[in-house]
């Protein structure tokens, strides 16, 4: 089955705490159904030093949402809206637009 959101979609959180936000799709987490989005659920997260930060600290962490918690945004007709899968004769699958019919490409 063709995956309904994708690596760079644009999507926007209708639930929690972010609802409202915006963001593109920085990972698709299939099997959990969920999807990390940047600059969306950032946590902020208390660490040890390390190699890396030897001054330890806080550091911001993104952490997945899940993927019911988020509406796809068409890249044509910017509104958020559903996305529809149409087949084409030969058998092709794409994605298209609900609102504006427009297909929709991975990015
Ligand atoms: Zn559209």
């Amino acid at each position: 089955m063709k995956a309904k959101i994708v690596k760079n979609d644009k999507v926007m959180i209708i639930t929690g705490k972010d609802k409202g936000k915006t963001g593109d799709v920085a990972r698709v987490l299939s099997k959990e159904k969920k999807v990390m989005v940047n600059g969306v659920n950032i946590v902020k997260k208390a660490v040890k030093p390390n190699k890396k930060n030897t001054q330890g600290g806080i550091i911001e962490v993104m952490k997945p949402i899940e993927i019911s918690n988020v509406v796809f945004v068409c890249p044509s007709c910017g509104k958020p809206t559903r996305v529809g899968i149409s087949i084409a004769k030969n058998g092709d699958k794409s994605r298209i637009c609900k609102k504006c019919k427009v297909a929709v490409k991975e990015q």
